[in-house]
């Protein structure tokens, strides 16, 4: 077993240990301080502070140690660790978070904290054994800038103008949509937050075990699955409140959708709801797959808004080039509109930034971005309008290519289109829409 290596710079990073009791908080911190762990676990929390990691994940396996870091929701390997300083790093790890550092087969759960450029974070971190040896998963509890409104979240003015006038409407339904876990809460919020919620009265109806985050001036009426209850238990009392908007956070069926499409029609209310979806498009089709009365869902909907998250190429390191004009002409770009795109400043390869001994070696890392090339996510959107014509071709055709060509052919942007926006003005990089268009 080696001793650390003494040369190391360590980041200006203070620990806070968790215990039973402010004696024992002290003893584990005192403990891990001098521990042979401790300057690996400084260098690794410092690390996923300064790239922004939401996750780090440890996998220990025989000899090894992967550390991966998620930031903006991409993985990022990290350079392999021994097994040996993988372990003592753990141990430390652990006794901060005041856990058994011996334990390494059962589950076990723990939280410390770290204050790092004057910003203090706490970590939850759980271990496991499983087959190959140890997993370890850390969420780092980011404070993040709150994304409240559809603006914040990326949303051109134009098109929250027009997400706007079917905000307005009296009745009929509108679909929110994202892919799974790209930020669909988020989203929905963002749309929320666009009601003017001030002139008009709204509910969200929701399951008792699954109550959103709230949304001011947005009245939540819950109903309880576990008594047998659904929305269609709470909403005919709503009802008699004259409530201007409905919204039902999730469609367990297509029945249920039928019983949205009633209050839409019927009881002439605005209706949202939201379901997971590769595209606007899509969305539709999702619904239509749970097989509700399609002549009610078509009558009913208005729009379809939807956004995807791509990340936001870091501008203080970003690698500006002159786009060819075959590239120009694959993004649609008309010759002389943009002189210039950007590319990402590449990290140097894991076997470049440590010596031969796995020790960190000195590299130029952009102080902004922490050597990622990207920082923040913005959306791009979608806003479908539901004219006449697409809803009679919903009656008759359950193809993507069919609705989604006419959809074009009456002017809607696409995804592509809207990305291609982000990379012309330099916010992204053609990879990075290329990526997030294939997903
Ligand atoms: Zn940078």
């Amino acid at each position: 077993m080696s001793e650390q290596p003494q040369q190391i710079e360590l980041p200006p990073i203070k620990f806070f240990a968790d215990g039973s009791d402010d004696d024992t908080k002290k003893a584990n911190l005192d403990a891990v301080l001098p521990s042979p762990g401790f300057p690996d676990t400084a260098l690794l929390i410092a690390d996923s502070l300064s790239k922004r990691a939401d996750l780090i994940v440890l996998d220990y396996s025989a000899q090894v140690v992967n550390v991966r870091l998620q930031i903006d929701g991409l993985w990022h390997e990290l350079p392999q660790k021994d097994r040996t300083s993988g372990d003592y790093m753990l141990a430390s790890m652990k006794k901060l978070a005041n856990l058994n550092y011996m334990e390494r087969r059962n589950r076990q759960e723990g939280e410390f904290a770290a204050e790092f450029l004057n910003k203090k974070t706490t970590f939850d971190i759980v271990s496991q054994g499983v087959t190959t040896g140890e997993r370890v998963v850390i969420h780092v509890n980011r404070k993040k800038p709150s994304t409240e409104t559809l603006s914040d979240l990326g949303m051109r003015q134009k098109m929250i103008d027009q997400l706007k006038v079917h905000l307005g409407k009296p009745k009929g339904l509108i679909l929110v949509s994202t892919l799974p876990g790209d930020g669909l809460t988020t989203f929905y919020r963002g749309v929320l937050n666009g009601f003017d919620r001030f002139m008009r009265d709204y509910y969200s109806i929701e399951e008792v075990s699954r109550v959103e985050e709230e949304v001011v001036n947005i009245n939540p009426v819950t109903f309880d699955e576990s008594n047998g209850q659904t929305a269609q238990s709470v909403v005919p009392d709503l009802l008699l409140r004259e409530p201007d908007v409905l919204v039902f956070p999730d469609i367990p069926s297509g029945a249920m959708l039928d019983y949205y499409c009633d209050i839409a029609l019927n009881d002439e209310k605005l209706v949202l709801t939201r379901i997971p979806a590769k595209s606007s498009v899509e969305a539709i089709l999702r619904v239509m797959a749970l097989k509700p009365t399609v002549s009610k869902f078509a009558e009913a909907l208005q729009c379809v808004t939807y956004q995807r998250t791509i990340r936001k190429v870091c501008d203080a390191c970003r690698q500006p080039f002159v786009p060819p004009p075959q590239l120009l002409q694959q993004l649609g770009l008309p010759p002389g509109r943009v002189q210039t795109l950007y590319n990402h400043t590449q990290p140097p390869p894991p076997e470049m930034s440590v010596d031969e001994k796995g020790n960190p070696v000195e590299v130029f890392v952009c102080p902004k971005c922490s050597g990622v090339g990207f920082r923040e996510r913005t959306g791009i959107f979608e806003l479908l309008n539901v004219t006449d014509a697409f809803r009679k071709a919903m009656l008759q055709s359950s193809d993507l290519q069919v609705l989604h060509n006419l959809a074009v052919s009456e002017g809607h942007l696409t995804l592509r289109e809207e990305g291609v926006v982000h990379v012309a003005k330099g916010t992204t990089t053609v990879q990075e829409l290329q990526r997030v268009l294939q997903k």
